[in-house]
């Protein structure tokens, strides 16, 4: 059969949606490039933000397809999903492997609590590996734990084992993924340094992007962090959600850590590891939210400086317990979120201005913009003009909010 997948929300949701579309054509069915080129169309869904929840079911009603929808927000919301069409098929996040019976078969396919490791493939010269799935949290504001669960870490030697085989193929960035990557390998007796002390002793030429961790779990690592962070083989990145700028809004949200202790993690990372990139997560308009709350967030922005900040105007989830506290007027949120924004996007420009004349070692990585997108060590995006995989100086031309433009350096130039 003809597939096409349409994938919503983060890079462990686009790995599982590499996993689903390896079984398949393994199972002798065959991607397609596009929806009207498929006869059957899989919705890999999400559920942390409301406007995708809202594109989802904008995208199932269009759709004029056979229709099986999986991922985070049929596994939290089967229902809201269900009546969207009546031939719809569901699969939850726990049961990857029933796509294939729901290509041939209507029918729902959800249980709780079993956690699948998936096969990673090679994407051009990327691979998403995913080490874990679920949390140690219960954050009030999220529907991920629904559908995820608690904490399982996969197999640290078949991790291994898949990347060494990925890295013969010629993988040159490995983005490991999961909720909370900081958390890896509580449950099963290893850790993430474990798991990053085998890593880095892959043969092959490629770097690794670290995932998303939570402050709490980075703050008890944080010394073998900054360890690898300095490798060959490990982006100089981090991408630490820190949510909320105030004290008494993160304890509401039930994040387990204090904005001093993420001052001091993040002051710890930045004075360890030159030119290190951070990212982070920040939800404006959580239900407990006072001006002055927010006012600590604009202030956390503007003193840490982070390169790249991904702002989400909050939005109750089904079957959160935030969902059943007093809401703030939609108009705040919109405003505090343009202000934030505006912010976000004034610091990033002018850190990345300051990038303007250095030169820089990049790999190119991916096609972007009809130009090629190069990676730094500290995973600066630079587009440039050459060919995928090539290695190579470049000075820093010019710089944009979110990427950089650089000029490739003859060998005598640098
Ligand atoms: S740590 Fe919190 S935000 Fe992250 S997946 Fe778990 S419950 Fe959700």
């Amino acid at each position: 059969m003809k597939f096409y997948i349409k994938t919503y929300g983060c890079s462990f949701n686009q790995a599982d949606s590499e996993n689903i579309e390896a079984f398949l054509q393994k199972n002798g069915h065959e991607r397609v490039e596009s929806e009207e080129k498929a006869e059957v169309v899989i919705f890999n869904t999400c559920g942390v933000k409301d406007s995708t929840e809202n594109r989802i079911v904008n995208d199932i009603k269009k759709c004029g397809k056979k229709i099986i929808a999986t991922g985070c927000l049929v596994q939290a919301q089967p229902d809201k999903i269900s009546v969207l069409k009546k031939d719809i098929s569901l699969v939850g996040t726990f049961d990857n492997i029933k796509i294939l019976d729901a290509l041939t078969s209507k029918g729902v396919w959800i249980r709780k609590g079993l956690n699948v490791p998936s096969k990673p493939k090679l994407n051009g010269l990327v691979s998403t590996i995913q080490v874990s799935t679920g949390c140690l949290g219960n954050c009030t504001f999220c529907q991920t734990k629904l559908a995820r669960g608690s904490l399982k870490s996969f197999d640290e030697s078949k991790i291994v084992k898949n990347m060494e085989g990925l890295a013969e193929k010629g993988c040159r960035e490995f983005r490991l993924t999961s909720q909370d990557l900081g958390c890896y390998g509580f449950d099963a007796g290893t850790s993430l340094p474990s798991l990053l002390e085998k890593i880095v002793e892959i043969k092959g030429n490629f770097k690794v992007r670290l995932g998303m961790m939570n402050p709490e779990h980075a703050i008890q690592i944080k010394n073998d962090l900054v360890k690898f962070l300095k490798n060959d083989k490990i982006y100089n990145f981090i991408h630490i959600p820190v949510q909320s700028g105030s004290d008494a809004v993160l304890e509401k949200m039930n994040r387990n850590y204090t904005i001093s202790e993420f001052k001091e993690l993040i002051g710890f990372l930045k004075s360890n590891s030159k030119d290190l990139t951070i990212e982070t997560d920040l939800i404006v308009g959580f239900p407990t939210e006072s001006r002055d709350d927010f006012n600590e967030t604009l202030q956390l922005m503007n003193e840490v400086k982070f390169d790249i900040v991904n702002l989400s105007k909050f939005s109750a989830r089904k079957n959160t317990p935030a969902a059943l506290m007093k809401q703030l007027n939609k108009n705040e949120i919109k405003k505090r979120s343009v202000e934030a924004s505006a912010v976000y996007k004034r610091i990033s420009l002018e850190k990345n201005t300051e990038m303007v004349g250095r030169v820089e070692k990049v790999t190119v990585i991916e096609k972007a913009r009809g130009l090629m997108l190069s990676r730094t060590k500290s995973y600066k995006p630079v587009l440039v003009n050459a060919e995928l995989g090539e290695e190579f100086f470049v000075k820093i031309t010019s710089a944009g909010q979110s990427h950089l433009i650089g000029e490739r350096l003859l060998n005598n130039e640098y």
